[in-house]
């Protein structure tokens, strides 16, 4: 294994200069109807860097009153004054020069989410920025093509059309694994269909939503349209269980996900879930085996293991078993694990000592249970010991119905699981609570498209995987949640349809 913790000079003088920069606009406030504020509260918590343990900022923090302060201008905003005046041309310009704003502050932006988050550098550069940007970019594109349709009904001289109309003040809690890309997928299509919105980032990881927020008004958005309340969970409890809130679109743990179903029924808000997963990722023996074992150490490793879609349960062909589990040991033991600062970091650190904790948790109760780790397992010393480090792991002599192959770990952590015949492996596959994705590995295309039939989630990858695009859709079967993000499939989730008739006689 490889680490790195020292960060080239260059880098390592930003990321100074941006640390420095935010520790002196203490505290960073939330945007309330077009203002930045304190919380109401006056209280403030500390963002942490997740390399190093330090405080980078600290943040105003949002509580029920400052919800309530923010869907109140979310309402206004939604009722009066210009929003709801404006064109859709005028609204896709809007989002378009987001778009073009965060391609101007790529660098500051990337940097931000590296040191909120932990993230590497390279992948911050090189996916979070250009994705967020290109998001806002092809929303920009839908505001003009929301469209109703003419129903030809039985019923004579009757002119029956429907509209599609915005739901109104949409809530927004999103999660700190993207906290940049997640930003985006929420607020691009809730305006671009001519929502309102109050955005709850996660308290890890507030810093780039409310960026984006700045970069928003500095945009044109009218005051009020776009809302950021940074906060806790009591804040996105709030956000979930208020009377004026149309809508709620929810990223996170099926358990809190829950929750906010739960909350959401005072006014029967329209509810949409993105949630956890458990996902398999299949290797059969006819696969382009340098492909597939790189493609399974990026579907498990990439972003530390912290995104909805891991392939966590890792299925391979028992007749190559030993060999590839032996290969991918030895190319995850081969991982740069390193401050994400710096260039040549492969995985950072995961985003908290809480989340470390629950993730070693894990190990150790896998191994309790009779799996082995065949590379990683524990936590990095030496210079990356005040931050939040792991080995890259690989668990063995694991079965399917051990706690680590059936629960989320959310951390850079795989099971390996031998399997012999297609029809077993999709069954076993689909032995889960969740259905968010899969990945297949095989040269045989007959076999690639009988396992996208099999398989039951909401994206199946098949030579590749974590491909992400602004306009296919993405969301889960099962308790992985419903409704779907991305493309023209969210726009039903942030819009309500009128009917109209005309006598015509
Ligand atoms: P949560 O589901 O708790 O957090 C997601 C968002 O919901 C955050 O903004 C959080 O605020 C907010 N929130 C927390 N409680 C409530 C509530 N009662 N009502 C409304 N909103 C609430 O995820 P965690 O950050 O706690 O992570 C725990 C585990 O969840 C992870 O280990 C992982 O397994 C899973 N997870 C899955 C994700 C996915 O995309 N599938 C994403 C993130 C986590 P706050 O930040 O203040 O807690």
């Amino acid at each position: 294994m490889t680490t790195s913790a020292n960060d080239t000079s260059e880098t390592s003088a930003t990321s100074a200069t941006i640390e420095s920069a935010l520790l002196q606009q203490r505290p960073v406030k939330m945007l309330i109807g077009g203002q930045w504020v304190e919380a109401a509260s006056g209280k403030t918590f500390a963002t942490l860097n997740p390399a190093t343990g330090r405080t980078l900022a600290q943040v105003a923090e949002g509580d029920a009153e400052d919800i309530n302060r923010a869907v109140a201008a979310a309402r206004k905003a939604f009722e009066s004054g210009p929003w709801p005046k404006m064109t859709p041309s005028q609204r896709g310009r809007l989002l378009w020069r987001v778009a073009e704003l965060i391609e101007e502050h790529a660098e500051e932006l990337a940097l931000l989410e590296t040191l909120d988050n932990g993230k590497p550098i390279r992948y911050s550069k090189a996916s979070d920025v250009p994705l967020t940007a290109d998001h806002f970019r092809y929303f920009a594109g839908w505001a003009t093509k929301i469209e109703g349709e003419t129903i030809p009904v039985s019923i004579p001289n009757m002119f029956t059309y429907t509209l599609r109309e915005p739901l109104g003040v949409v809530g927004q809690i999103i999660p700190w694994n993207f906290p940049m890309q997640m930003a985006s997928w929420k607020l691009a299509p809730a305006l671009a269909a001519g929502n309102t919105v109050v955005l709850k980032p996660a308290e890890q990881t507030p810093l780039t939503a409310l960026r984006i927020g700045e970069l928003m008004c500095e945009a044109g958005f009218p005051d009020g349209v776009v809302n950021i309340v940074p906060g806790f969970g009591a804040a996105g409890a709030a956000l979930a269980a208020h009377p004026d809130v149309d809508k709620i679109a929810f990223t996170g743990s099926t358990e809190v996900g829950k929750k906010v179903l739960q909350a959401s029924a005072g006014n029967l808000k329209k509810v949409t879930l993105e949630l956890g997963g458990k996902s398999p990722n299949i290797i059969f023996p006819d696969a382009d085996m340098k492909w597939a074992i790189r493609g399974a150490l990026t579907a498990i490793y990439f972003n530390s293991g912290q995104i909805c879609t891991a392939g966590s349960r890792l299925f391979i062909h028992r007749s190559v078993y030993d060999e590839t589990l032996g290969q991918l040991a030895e190319a995850a033991n081969a991982m740069r694990v390193g401050a994400g600062m710096d260039p040549a970091t492969e995985v950072g650190p995961v985003i908290s000592q809480e989340q470390l904790d629950r993730v070693t948790g894990y190990i150790e109760s896998g191994k309790s249970e009779g799996a082995v780790a065949r590379t990683g397992g524990e936590r990095l010393g030496g210079d990356l010991s005040d931050g939040y480090f792991l080995r890259p792991t690989v668990l063995d002599a694991v079965s399917d119905e051990m706690t680590v192959a059936r629960e989320e770990i959310f951390g850079p952590v795989v099971v390996a699981l031998p399997f012999e015949e297609v029809e077993e492996v999709a069954a076993r596959a689909n032995q889960s609570i969740y259905g968010l994705a899969a990945g297949v590995w095989t040269s045989d295309i007959k076999k690639a498209h009988k396992m996208v039939s099999l398989l039951k989630s909401g994206v199946v990858w098949v030579n590749t995987y974590n491909q992400f695009d602004a306009a296919a859709p993405f969301g889960g079967y099962r308790q992985s949640g419903y409704g779907r993000e991305m493309g023209r499939a969210v726009l039903d989730a942030y819009t309500q349809i009128k009917t109209a008739w005309i006598n015509l006689r």
